[in-house]
């Protein structure tokens, strides 16, 4: 399995489901090592998932956007269609300052999801 580490500043406030989920994702992502840039800590915008742990960026700007990319496919194929991942690159938000794959739990989404009816 491919190691992850965290930078010394990511926090982690609340433990959800959805943050299990997207971290087992992350691990389970055996081509390259991964960095986790934030979960709670940091500044998102003020509706953010991070602020319901419900988000994890990882860091992407050491990979060619071609396998940065492939990456964020992955994660997609993995995760399923309740959660969103977007390759972001700085500027793409006011507080984006480096390109990282953002991965969340959709908005209106919960996880898991209910039993069908
Ligand atoms: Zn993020």
């Amino acid at each position: 399995m491919a190691r992850v580490t965290c930078l010394p500043t990511v926090q982690i406030r609340i433990v959800t489901p959805a943050l299990c989920r997207i971290l087992q994702a992350v691990c389970d992502d055996m081509l390259f090592e991964h960095v986790i840039t934030s979960i709670a800590d940091g500044v998102h915008l003020h509706d953010s998932a991070h602020y319901r742990g419900e988000a994890v960026d990882i860091r992407t700007r050491d990979l060619a956007l071609s396998d940065a990319a492939a990456f964020g496919d992955r994660m997609e194929r993995a995760l399923g269609p309740a959660f969103l991942v977007l390759l972001e690159k700085p500027g793409d938000t006011p507080y984006t300052s480096a390109q990282h794959l953002h991965v969340q739990l959709k908005s209106g989404q919960t996880w898991p999801p209910p039993p069908a009816a």
